[in-house]
Order: C-alpha cells, then sequence, then structure tokens
C-alpha cells in the first residue's frame, strides 16, 4: 500500500483559530498513525487578505502544538507556473478553452437562465470556438452537461452534485492567475495527496475539484469532510463564542496536550474515552470514528481535560512553560528542585497554567503580600501564642520532615486543646497571606524550614505591631 499522505493548507489571512487547528490535527494525527507524509502549504494567492504575519502565526501555533510536517511550507504564490503549465495541458487535451465573454455579457447569460426557472450560469458559448489566448481571455473547464458527479466522502458517504448544475467554471483569470479550486486541485496532485480532510465548508467545491482530477487524468484522493465546531448555541463558531486562536490559549494557560485532546475529541471519538496522551491519540486515530455530527464547543469542558493534563505532567515537564508566565509577574524563578517542589503543590489545584503562576507568587516573594480580611480574621493576639509555638517548634527541627511537621502540630493540637483548623489557618494566612493555598504540610516542605520560620515571626511582629 502506498504511503499515506495529508495536508493542511491554511489561507494566511488571521491567527490559527481552533477550527483550523483541529483540521491540521486530523490528518497530522493520520499521517502519524500510519506513519506517512504531513504537507504544509500556505494557500496565499489571496494577496489582499494574506499577511506575513498571519503566516508566522500559523507556524507559531503549529509549532506550539506540536504538529510538525515533513515537507513544505509550500506558498501557492511561489507556484503559478506550476498553474499555467498544468492549465495549459488542459486547454491542449480539450478539457479546457479560452472564453472571451465579458462579464456583462455573461450576467446577460445569467440573467436568461433565471427567467427560464434554470440556474443562473455560463451558457458555454466559447466551448467550440476555438480561441486562442488573448488578454481579455479567461480559461474555462469544459463540465458535462448531464450526469452526475458523486463526492465518495468516508465521514459523509455519498453525495451526488447534478453535472447539468455545474458551468463551465473559471480555472484561470485574464491576468493569467490561477483559481483556486485549479490551484488546490494542482497542488494536491503534485505533492502527491491521497487523503483530504477538511471541514464540510468546502464540500461544494468537491464536485469541481473532482472534475479537474478526472480532466488531468489524475487518481482521486480520499475525502472526508468534518462537521464545522458550533459555539453552544449551535451557531457555528466565531468569536462572541470566546477565544478562538490558539495563540489565545497559549497565553491563557492551557497546555498544548490538552488542547489537541480537545479538539480531537471535537469530531472523532473512542469508546467513551476522553483523556488521551498525544501518544495516546497517534496511537488510536482512525478514521473510521469522526463523527457526522456538529460538534459543540464547551471551553467549560477545555478548561477540565486542561486540568487533568497538568495533573498528568510531570512537575519537570511543566517547568519551561510555567516560568516565563512567573516572569511576567515579575519572578525570576529558576528551572531547579524549589521550582519543582512549588509545581507539585499546586498540580492538584491549578485549571490553567496561569493559574498556577498566581497560585505560586507566594513562594517566591520575600514576605507575602498579606490579604487584609485574611490578616484581620487570623493574625491577631489570640493567635499569637499559637504561631509562636509552630514558629520555635518548627525552628528547633533538625529533621524537617511531613512527619516531624505533623509531631509539631498534634503537640499544638494538644496542649491548646484546639482542632487542626485552628492552627493551620493562622499559619497558612503568615504563610501564604491568604486563607486558601495547597496542603499545609506540603506547602511549608515545599517552602523549606527557614522560610517558614521567617515568614511565621514576621507575621508575629506585624501582630505585635497592631498594624494587622
Ligand atoms: N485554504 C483553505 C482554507 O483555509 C483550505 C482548502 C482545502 O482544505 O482544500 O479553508
Amino acid at each position: 500500500m502506498k504511503p499515506i499522505v495529508t495536508r493542511f493548507p491554511p489561507s494566511p489571512t488571521g491567527f490559527l483559530h481552533i477550527g483550523g487547528a483541529r483540521t491540521a490535527l486530523f490528518n497530522w494525527l493520520y499521517a502519524r498513525k500510519t506513519a506517512g507524509k504531513f504537507i504544509l502549504r500556505i494557500e496565499d494567492t489571496d494577496a489582499a487578505r494574506s499577511t506575513a504575519d498571519s503566516v508566522d502565526a500559523i507556524f507559531n501555533a503549529l509549532q506550539w502544538l506540536g504538529i510538525d510536517w515533513d515537507e513544505g511550507p509550500y506558498f501557492q504564490t511561489q507556484r503559478k507556473d506550476i498553474y499555467a503549465r498544468h492549465i495549459e495541458k488542459l486547454v491542449a487535451s480539450g478539457h479546457a478553452y479560452y472564453c472571451s465573454c465579458t462579464p456583462d455579457e455573461v450576467n446577460a447569460m445569467r440573467e436568461a437562465a433565471r427567467a427560464n426557472g434554470l440556474k443562473p450560469m455560463y451558457n458555454g458559448r466559447c466551448r467550440e470556438r476555438g480561441l486562442s489566448k488573448s488578454d481579455n481571455t479567461v480559461v474555462r473547464l469544459k463540465t458535462p452537461d448531464t450526469g452526475v458527479t458523486v463526492v465518495e466522502d468516508m465521514v459523509k458517504g455519498d453525495t451526488a452534485f447534478q453535472n447539468a448544475e455545474m458551468d463551465d467554471f473559471i480555472i484561470q483569470r485574464s491576468d493569467g492567475s490561477a483559481m483556486y479550486n485549479l490551484a488546490v486541485v494542482v497542488d494536491d496532485i503534485t505533492m502527491g495527496i491521497n487523503t483530504i480532510i477538511r471541514g464540510d465548508d468546502h464540500l461544494i467545491n468537491t464536485p469541481k475539484q473532482i472534475l479537474i482530477y478526472k480532466a488531468l487524468d489524475a487518481d482521486l484522493p480520499v475525502f472526508g469532510h468534518v462537521p464545522m465546531v458550533l459555539g453552544q448555541d449551535k451557531a457555528r463558531l466565531s468569536k462572541r463564542h470566546g477565544a478562538m486562536s490558539v495563540e489565545e490559549y497559549r497565553k491563557m494557560g492551557y497546555l498544548p496536550d490538552a488542547v489537541i485532546n480537545y479538539l480531537v475529541r471535537l469530531g472523532w471519538s473512542h469508546g467513551d474515552q476522553e483523556f488521551f496522551t498525544r501518544k495516546d491519540l497517534i496511537e488510536k486515530f482512525d478514521l473510521a470514528h469522526l463523527g457526522r455530527s456538529a460538534s459543540m464547543f464547551d471551553m467549560q469542558k477545555m478548561t477540565a481535560l486542561n486540568a487533568r493534563h497538568i495533573q498528568a505532567k510531570s512537575a519537570q515537564e511543566l517547568a519551561p512553560a510555567l516560568l516565563p508566565l512567573l516572569k511576567d509577574q515579575g519572578i525570576a524563578a529558576e528551572d531547579d528542585t524549589f521550582t519543582h517542589k512549588v509545581i507539585e503543590t499546586l498540580q492538584p489545584r491549578s485549571k490553567t497554567l496561569v493559574e498556577m503562576a498566581a497560585s505560586a507568587r507566594f513562594y517566591y516573594v520575600d514576605a507575602p503580600e498579606l490579604d487584609e480580611k485574611a490578616a484581620a480574621k487570623f493574625l491577631t493576639p489570640d493567635t499569637a501564642g499559637i504561631l509562636t509555638r509552630a514558629a520555635d517548634a518548627i525552628e528547633s527541627l533538625t529533621d524537617f520532615t511531613q512527619e516531624n511537621l505533623e509531631a509539631v502540630f498534634k503537640k499544638i493540637m494538644a496542649d491548646c486543646d484546639l482542632g487542626f483548623g485552628k492552627i493551620a489557618q493562622p499559619l497558612r494566612v503568615a504563610i501564604t497571606g491568604t486563607t486558601v493555598s495547597p496542603g499545609i504540610f506540603e506547602m511549608l516542605l515545599a517552602l523549606g524550614k527557614d522560610k517558614t520560620v521567617y515568614r511565621i515571626r514576621r507575621a508575629l511582629s506585624i501582630i505585635a505591631s497592631g498594624s494587622s
């Protein structure tokens, strides 16, 4: 069997949106799963809307997602000669012809068809005129007048299009530039693409593309048109449904593995499984389980999945992504054992890395910023006794271990006849500045003995000065 060759051909008219990323993923996963090839092609022929910034944004987003390509990027603007050669071939073989009808004339034909209750279209006037190329000629494909063109689609099944409703469409403009459908097909043929997975908004182009394949005597690829991603209101996903670019998710602290996991599940399933590692996806992805009905984008689900991926990673894996977010807060953290411990305490309670970075702040500052309400409630002359005992007992520990810390707590609980919470809360506020934090023992262990004692004593001096 020939190796599978897939492609992702974005038009660089903006950032990589999550719908596009999903299409890229399906094609990439299928190529990776089958040990085939994945090609990147930039469809930049729309000069007015294509920008270099968009090209960069697409590269960066794909790289961040870990979607690598084996060939390309190809740029359609650099392939004009290839399109022109194929168009000449089509004219020479009688599958296409020059047409000199003006836009006004074509409009008149359409009006006439409409007046007769027919579909408005070009009437084939130049088909047999044998015109040669001139400044104002376009090239049209000779399409069959009868019969049907069937799109065999692995997701949608067969869809038949009436040839009589397809006019001889233009494949080359009078300025010599190729039309979209021609360029796509010539690219797909010359790049050896044999599997095309794309959004079903392109299904409308597929019968025309099939006619071009046939006219060029080329093998058809396998097509799979996947339903569009919808918002919760079942409307096509757009900005008003929330963050739409892959880049925004990076900035909000999502992990690429979580984003790809979520996007693949929007349109593909493997039983009830929700959580997939990248390796899992490559192993399990298949075309048979691409869904026929549209999926709805649910940011809450994606966030929940992100939390699971954060938990599933090691602190060493997360650190490189967390450090820049700490830096944004002015914290110069290192990728060291301390940071790894910090991360481990926060993994079970962080839905995003941005959240994790915010919660990690107290670990790195010299002294925590005190939340006024928390301090007023828990750093008081009443709790000073507990805090003093804790500072003294912790200071005297030679081994700063969970076991010894638990013993310190037990002793204070017994001596003062207080429950665990009454001791933990003032300590928590002294250490973190707030009442919400990781588990007290793991947090103290991550922070280390000296910083723990320093912070408790600092809280005590604040209580003594009466400023809390
Ligand atoms: N350039 C097209 C787009 O960005 C994709 C064309 C195709 O997949 O055939 O929607």
